[in-house]
């Protein structure tokens, strides 16, 4: 089926190219000319806003710039491309890399103010500056695209020209999306919390994608002035922004096949209703929202639910490469302090974690055991204290460094991408470590098939029961080898065979020499399985000591232990 859907997409571009070669008029070519300019500025906008899903409202400023840069030096300076052309990817790279360092941790509302702040700023300067830019009135007698004495008129030759570069940018695009950086940053845009405690380093990755969009939007600029021969500050306005946002949302998020479907569409809606003359407004408003009522996934979504794609091979599973054998302790973790406000989550909390052991930390709900977590694990900077990993001071360094020292986690609750398959969401854990998407979805095979969950590889996330979710998450920690793995509160919701299976998997875990740190409710379930117990009661810690003691020691009877009025759950105990 995906492949008449490939067929199908080939037939259309050879009627594309017929129309151009032989039925277009100079004025359907100019058309066609610039859906591809649009097409190429999209391709950057589906990588940072449709893979990594940051609505950045610079794609137009950028496009603008790349713009005027060959605006500017072509009609004031008579450069040729071989000048311009780098230029125009050059400068909007420039402006992307301080304003993305500046502006990506945003919110994505604030991220959306600030990007367009961006494009304000841009307009102005275009304006106002009227010396180097023409003002408002722009610089007329921009010469066509030449590059070492070969020219492009307009016509075929500049429509050539522009689905040319768009066909080698969209490629590119394409390899990037399927490849890690596009796996990765729709992890990202999913959960950028669970991204960052898999490795993945959240900032670099936006401002790569950000960077990348800036490239390919100053792309487009250009092209756009060489067929308009004229730049004025109408390419720094909103316009250009909405359509290059309502290219990528109508021809499908993320998709390169999307940007030029999306571009070809939103670029010759306007000239097929043009002979409406007023109405023709209402009209392609009710067109664009009729294309989004029918197919809300865009085009290429569309496209996918009439042709769905076949079902994949599964990767033969590779075992990844495991880290130098960890002896000793493994985590050390020195009277770590943790304020909330006036709440101490965390009050003068010391561990010491060897290898091969498993620790149980326990207590009442509130008492700061996913606090001691997230503080372990990079989420939350500790007020005091200090935390070793490998006998390396981690004290306060961000979850990817961590996650790449050696240490992984599960979220209490499970956090899986719901659009992706079991096995992609396991490989996304090792895209900071392999080379390729292919390597990291046979090493997720390989921790699938250890947790006897090889069977669900091909099955969506969405939809799956709790028990396969806990399952799958802890494939997704398991595959990346770590040295110790910190699980929060992983038997909820299992039925007893689950726990048991549950337990002698990570008995096994700590057999190969990994150091456990598990939070649990479940008594029956924690203390046979762990070589030491941590109870906290309000950030402080209660008791520590040996798992038998824990059942006897009054505090912890007092504190936890003893009645159900202190516990969330209540049929497991009889320790009191
Ligand atoms: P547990 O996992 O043991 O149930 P937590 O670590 O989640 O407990 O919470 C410990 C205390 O810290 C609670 O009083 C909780 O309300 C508070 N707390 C945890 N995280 C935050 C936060 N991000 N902001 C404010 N208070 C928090
Ligand atoms: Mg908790």
């Amino acid at each position: 089926m995906r492949d008449r859907r490939n067929a199908l997409l080939l037939a259309a571009a050879l009627a594309g190219l017929a129309y151009a070669l032989f039925f277009a008029s100079p004025y359907g070519l100019r058309v066609l000319t610039v859906a591809g300019v649009y097409a190429l500025a999209a391709f950057g906008f589906q990588i940072l806003f449709g893979l990594g899903g940051a609505l950045s409202m610079a794609q137009g400023a950028f496009f603008g710039l790349g713009a005027y840069v060959t605006g500017i030096l072509g009609s004031r300076y008579g450069l040729d491309a071989s000048v311009t052309f780098p230029l125009s990817l050059l400068a909007p790279l420039l402006v992307a890399l301080p304003v993305g360092l500046a502006v990506l941790r945003l919110e994505s509302h604030y991220f959306a103010l600030a990007t367009l702040g961006v494009a304000q700023v841009l307009h102005l300067l275009a304006v106002n500056l009227p010396d180097l830019t023409g003002g408002a009135n722009g610089l007329p007698g921009v010469p066509a695209f030449a590059l070492f004495g070969w020219v492009a008129p307009r016509g075929l030759p500049m429509a050539a020209l522009v689905w040319g570069v768009a066909a080698v940018g969209g490629l590119i695009g394409w390899r990037l999306a399927r490849g890690r950086l596009g796996r990765s940053l729709e992890l990202v845009r999913d959960d950028p919390l669970a991204a960052g405690c898999l490795g993945l380093d959240v900032g670099r990755l936006r401002l790569t994608a950000f960077a990348l969009s800036a490239v390919y939007a100053g792309a487009a600029g250009a092209l756009a002035v060489h067929t308009q021969r004229v730049v004025s500050p109408e390419v720094l306005e909103f316009p250009v922004m909405v359509t290059i946002l309502t290219i990528a949302v109508v021809g499908g998020r993320g998709r390169m096949v999307g940007a030029v479907l999306g571009a070809l569409l939103l670029i010759h809606l306007p000239e097929w209703f043009r002979g409406l003359e007023r109405s023709y407004l209402i009209v392609y408003g009710a067109a664009l929202l009729l294309a989004i009522l029918v197919a809300p996934n865009g085009l290429t979504g569309l496209l996918e639910r009439l042709f769905p794609p076949p079902p994949r091979a599964l990767p033969d599973a590779v075992e990844p490469p495991a880290g130098p054998r960890a002896t000793g302790e493994i985590l050390r973790v020195e009277d770590l302090s943790k304020s909330f406000g006036g709440v101490r989550a965390l009050d003068g909390v010391s561990l010491s974690v060897q290898a091969g052991a498993i620790v149980g930390l326990i207590g009442p709900n509130g008492s700061g055991k996913t606090t001691l977590i997230n503080v372990l694990s990079g989420l939350e900077r500790p007020d005091d204290g200090a935390v070793w990993i490998g006998g390396r001071d981690r004290t306060g360094a961000p979850p990817d460094q961590i996650a790449r020292a050696g240490l992984a986690r599960s979220f209490q609750a499970a956090t899986l991408p719901n659009h992706a398959s079991v096995l992609e969401a396991v490989a996304a854990a090792r895209l900071p470590f392999d080379r390729s998407v292919a390597e990291a979805e046979a090493h997720a095979r390989w921790a699938l098939d250890r947790l006897g969950a090889g069977d669900l590889a091909l099955r969506p996330c969405h939809g799956l029961p709790a028990a396969l979710r806990r399952r799958v998450e802890l494939a997704r920690a398991l595959a990346r080898r770590p040295s110790v793995l910190l699980l929060d509160e992983p038997a909820a919701g299992l039925t007893d065979a689950e726990k048991a299976d549950l337990a002698a998997h990570l008995r096994r875990l700590a057999w190969e020499g990994m150091a456990l740190l598990v939070v649990e409710h479940d008594m029956d379930f924690l203390l046979p399985l762990v070589g030491w117990v941590l109870c906290l009661d309000r950030g402080r810690t209660l008791y520590a000591g040996p798992p038998d003691g824990a059942r006897r020691d009054a505090a912890v009877i007092a504190a936890y232990l003893g009645g159900p009025a202190v516990r969330d759950d209540s049929d497991d105990e009889d320790g009191a």
